[in-house]
């Protein structure tokens, strides 16, 4: 059954009025017709099965047959991926693959070293981003739609990050074992993990993440691309605390 994600709060007395984008895509692309059963999410974890029970010219009205409990979520960490801007449509890649593996935010930053040019174009770029966020996340049958945002720089990821567990991606890292410094932890209620743009961190850059809390750690003695590198930590972390394996 095909889901869609719907507006939180949209379900008024056991139905759902869909206008707008959504109601354009349903009806006008996808031609779905009177009495086609679909999944709706509301973004914030809830689901709901329901019926369209109406179409006219600019909106449709789907009856709400059944409501799921909030999803189970445990103790799953969650995971904010800092993502120093890459290149050209990089990021793009990052994004759905990160949304993918279950990140439940992620803010691309201007690094020092980002060459990938934004100003003035923040709100279109950002606009984007959200959208293939969303995308991604109904493409991977999940509920909730991960936040993206983004920061101005290093000093602004720092001051924002709250998270309990804060690693930071640096090559030159030689002392911290990731293996080792995930095993100083037990299960941690969020977790951020900061990575380098192509020409990753100058020591200056990297040093005011230490000072806000960053943990420095290495992946070992092979260089991964920017865009490898949070997706490979992504998926250890979930590995590890999260819900792969
Ligand atoms: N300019 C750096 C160099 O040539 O040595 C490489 C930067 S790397 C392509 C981009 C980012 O990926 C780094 O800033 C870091 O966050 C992450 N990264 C890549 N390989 C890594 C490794 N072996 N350990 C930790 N982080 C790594």
């Amino acid at each position: 059954m095909r889901r869609f994600f719907i507006p939180p709060g949209a379900l008024s007395d056991g139905t759902i009025r869909v206008d707008g984008d959504l109601f354009r895509h349903m009806a006008r692309v996808l031609r779905l017709r009177v009495d086609t059963a679909v999944l709706l999410a509301d973004g914030t974890g809830r689901e709901f099965s329901g019926v369209i029970r109406a179409i006219d010219r600019e909106s449709l009205v789907i009856d709400v047959t059944e409501t799921s409990p909030e999803p189970f979520s445990g103790n799953i960490p969650r995971i904010t991926l800092y993502q120093g801007l890459p290149k050209g449509d990089k990021l793009e890649l990052i994004l759905q693959k990160a949304v993918e593996l279950g990140a439940a935010e992620i803010v691309p930053f201007l690094a020092r070293r980002s060459v990938a040019r934004v100003k003035g174009r923040e709100e279109e770029k950002l606009g984007r981003w959200q959208r293939l966020a969303r995308e991604a996340a109904r493409q991977s049958g999940q509920r909730t739609i991960p936040t993206v945002s983004f920061s101005p720089g290093m000093p602004a990821v720092v001051q924002g990050a709250r998270q309990s567990v804060k690693l930071m991606l640096w090559e030159k890292e030689r002392g911290n074992r990731l293996k080792e410094t995930l095993g100083r932890f037990s299960q941690p209620e969020s977790i951020a993990v900061l990575v380098g743009p192509e020409g990753g961190f100058p020591d200056d850059e990297a040093e005011t993440a230490v000072q806000g809390g960053f943990i420095p750690v290495s992946l070992g003695d092979r260089i991964v691309r920017t865009e490898t590198a949070g997706l490979v930590m992504l998926a250890i972390l979930q590995f590890y605390w999260g819900d792969i394996g």
